[in-house]
């Protein structure tokens, strides 16, 4: 089976992650440190907080932001289900925004509309590593005094106006799940340019424990001494992993290149298949990071999704849906979400089809995929 995605590592990770594991550090180490400097250069953001996961990422986020039991934090439905869920893990509620039908991401009007007294924060997603309006979130989080917190777990390597993703939002979050831009095996980190969030995103991921003397509220203790001034989490990264991202890092470039290379050979394989909508070129002022290449069935045929995608599958192809939209999981609904909440996402989730997509795709994977994807649709 032609997985939908999958990571890359090569001899030189290999190594790196060997010399961690011989350095006598395996946790809270230099590796950590060297990964973290790299990553905030390579974005352009003063900080950089690595977490063990996106999702652990995302939660110390939330709380650095101040989200407390009662506020509400605006989501895209068409997302992985931790943006939300980090929400629920600090007592807020989050509210689900639609997405705009042609590319997936979290549309302007509908967020803003979502927008109420209790609103903290506001939170758009780089669907497949398209990034979002960003510009126009700004301005609107700025009218609204919200934080801005962008989930660019998709998109590392995107750019957006001249400048990399990472250098748009108050805080930016990018995973290393394998099937990422680049991977730690799990992780994630917090970008910013505010050292108060940095701060706060440190003490969250240490069990709200500082060492920092100069910030501990008790004074004149030993130096054995360190203080719990908020309830944290262990949410540290292995200096293993730390050591696979700054090696992946450097070959980020190049897998981003691989990726754009991929989805322009889609476009061609793919032109003006009947029935198929393929997503929209980039604007101008865009790069995406292209993780995923997502087609859509057209309206008069999308309620043969189900009967493509198995016959994709069946043919030795990995196509993947993406995302089931969080309000209409079980769990969601539980808490009173209702199918209709977002038309939009809905309707881009019931026809659409990842198709794979990852750095060393080759020519003729690709030519197959196109070519059975054809011949499915021309039977349907
Ligand atoms: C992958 C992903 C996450 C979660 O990241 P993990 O590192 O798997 O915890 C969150 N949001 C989006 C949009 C993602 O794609």
């Amino acid at each position: 089976m032609i997985p939908y995605s999958t990571q890359d590592i090569n001899e030189a990770d290999i190594r790196a992650v060997g010399q961690a594991l011989r350095s006598g550090w395996l946790t809270q180490g230099p590796s950590i440190i060297r990964f973290e400097k790299a990553l905030a250069k390579r974005v352009g953001a003063r900080f950089a907080v690595a977490f063990n996961s996106g999702t652990a990422a995302l939660h110390a986020a939330y709380f650095a932001a101040g989200v407390k039991k009662g506020d509400e934090v605006i989501v895209p439905s068409l997302t992985f289900a931790a943006t939300a869920n980090a929400a629920l893990y600090l007592g807020a509620k989050p509210v689900f925004a639609d997405s705009d039908l042609a590319h997936g991401n979290m549309s302007i009007a509908n967020a803003r509309a979502r927008i109420t007294k209790k609103t903290k924060v506001i939170v758009p997603v780089d669907y497949g590593g398209r990034p979002a309006d960003l510009r126009e979130f700004r301005a609107l989080a700025k009218k609204h005094k919200l934080v801005f917190i962008e989930d660019a777990a998709q998109a590392l390597g995107a750019t957006y106006r001249g400048k990399p993703v990472g250098a748009h939002a108050d805080m930016t979050m990018f995973s290393f799940h394998p099937v990422k831009s680049i991977t730690t095996g799990e992780g994630g980190v917090i970008v910013t340019n505010d050292q108060k969030y940095d701060k706060a995103l440190r003490l969250f991921r240490s069990h709200g424990i500082s060492k920092d003397t100069n910030t501990f509220v008790r004074k004149g203790h030993g130096v054995w001494y360190q203080e719990m001034q908020e309830l944290g989490f262990n949410y540290r990264m292995p200096e293993m992993s730390a050591a696979l991202g700054e090696s992946q890092l450097k070959r980020l470039n190049s897998f981003i290149t691989k990726r754009r290379a991929a989805a322009k050979r889609y476009r061609r394989l793919l032109a003006k298949v009947p029935n198929l909508i393929l997503p929209p070129v980039e604007r101008p002022h865009e790069k995406s990071a292209w993780h995923l290449y997502p087609v859509r069935l057209a309206p008069g045929i999308a309620d043969k999704r189900d009967t493509v995608f198995a016959q994709m599958r069946e043919a030795g192809i990995g196509v993947q849906v993406h995302h089931v939209p969080v309000h209409r999981h079980p769990f969601y609904e539980a808490l009173g979400c209702k199918k209709g909440l977002c038309p939009n996402t809905e309707a881009f989730v019931a026809s659409e089809i990842s198709i794979p997509l990852f750095p060393n795709i080759t020519r003729k994977q690709q030519q197959f995929i196109a070519d059975t994807l054809k011949r499915i649709l021309a039977r349907i």
